[in-house]
C-alpha cells in the first residue's frame, strides 16, 4: 500500500479490536510502532504475539492510561527514546456508554466527556513536540458516526462524539501552518469484544453469528448488511495517517457501511 520504512506510529489503545488491526497494518507496510493501553498482562501477550509475526519491526509496548497525563508524557518519552519521533498519532483508546439522558447522573456525563476529550487530549499534547519534528505528521482520531448522527440511547456518548469532531477542526486549522495533518474516522458498528460478548448472550442461543449479525446489521439499517471488520477500518486510518491522503486535513471519513443518514 505504502512504504513506511522509518516511519514511527503511536497507537493509543493497540492491545485489541481496531488499535491493533492498525498496528498490524502499520508494521506490514514497514513502520515502527508504538502501543499502549491500560491492560499490562494482555498488552505484553500482543506485544509478544506481533514480535513473531513481524520479527524485523521495532515495536514498544507501555502500560498507559490516556486518562493519566502524566503516564502519557510518559510513554511519549519512551516512544522518542526508543524509537525516534512519531510521524503519525492514532488517537483511538476508549469505548461508548450505553445510557439515555433519564439515567445519566452528573457523574457520568463528566466520565464520558473527559473520556472522550482527554483521551484526544493528553497524547495529541504529549506526541505534539515529536510531531513537529517531521513535515509529514498526521494525527487520527477514531471516532463514531454518532457525532453527526446521535442516539438517544447513548445521549452522552454522541455529544461527546460531536465536541470531538469539532476538536479535530480546530486541531487542523491550528495545526496546518506546522504541517501537521489531523483528520477522524467515523465509525458504525464494527466486530470488537463488546459486539462479541452481546452475541455470546444472545437469547436464541442456536443462531450463528452469521444470522445474529446479519439480524443486527438488519434492525440499524447498515446498508452493507453486516457489521464492520477492524481491519476495514483500519485501512481508513492508514490513509489519513499516511501521505497517502497528503492534502486531507479537517475531515472525516465515513466508515459505516452505509448506515449513516447524514450529508
Ligand atoms: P476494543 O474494546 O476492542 O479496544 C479498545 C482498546 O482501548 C483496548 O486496547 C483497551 O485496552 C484500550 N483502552 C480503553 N480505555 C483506555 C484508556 N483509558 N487508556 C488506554 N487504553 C485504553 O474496542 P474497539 O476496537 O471496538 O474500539 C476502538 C475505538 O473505536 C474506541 O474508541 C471505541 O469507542 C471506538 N468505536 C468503536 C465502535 C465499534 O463498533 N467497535 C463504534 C464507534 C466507536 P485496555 O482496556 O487494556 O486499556
Amino acid at each position: 500500500m505504502i512504504d513506511l520504512e522509518g516511519k514511527v506510529a503511536a497507537v493509543t489503545g493497540g492491545s485489541s479490536g481496531i488499535g491493533l488491526e492498525t498496528v498490524r497494518l502499520l508494521l506490514a507496510q514497514g513502520a515502527s510502532v508504538a502501543l499502549c493501553a491500560r491492560d499490562e498482562a494482555r498488552l505484553e501477550g500482543v506485544r509478544a504475539q506481533l514480535q513473531d509475526e513481524f520479527p524485523d519491526r521495532r515495536i514498544l509496548a507501555q502500560a498507559c492510561d490516556v486518562l493519566q497525563g502524566a503516564q502519557v508524557q510518559d510513554f511519549a518519552k519512551q516512544v522518542q527514546t526508543e524509537l525516534g519521533p512519531v510521524n503519525m498519532l492514532i488517537n483511538n483508546a476508549g469505548q461508548g456508554r450505553v445510557s439515555t439522558f433519564a439515567d445519566t447522573d452528573d457523574a457520568a456525563w463528566e466520565s464520558e466527556l473527559k473520556l472522550k476529550f482527554f483521551s484526544v487530549i493528553n497524547p495529541t499534547r504529549a506526541f505534539l513536540p515529536q510531531l513537529e519534528q517531521h513535515a509529514d505528521s498526521a494525527i487520527v482520531c477514531v471516532n463514531s458516526l454518532l457525532a453527526a448522527q446521535p442516539e438517544p440511547h447513548m445521549v452522552a456518548t454522541s455529544a461527546a462524539r460531536a465536541g470531538v469532531m469539532n476538536l479535530v477542526r480546530s486541531l487542523a486549522t491550528e495545526f496546518s501552518p506546522k504541517g501537521i495533518r489531523v483528520n477522524g474516522i467515523l465509525l458504525g458498528l464494527v466486530e470488537s469484544g463488546q459486539w462479541h460478548r452481546r452475541f455470546a448472550a444472545r437469547e436464541d442461543q442456536s443462531q450463528s453469528w452469521e444470522q445474529w449479525s446479519s439480524d443486527l446489521a438488519r434492525r440499524k439499517n447498515i446498508q452493507l448488511g453486516r457489521l464492520g471488520r477492524p481491519e476495514e477500518a483500519a485501512r481508513a486510518i492508514l490513509f489519513l495517517a499516511t501521505p497517502l491522503s497528503s492534502y486531507t486535513t479537517g475531515s472525516h471519513i465515513d466508515v459505516s457501511g452505509g448506515v449513516s443518514r447524514h450529508a
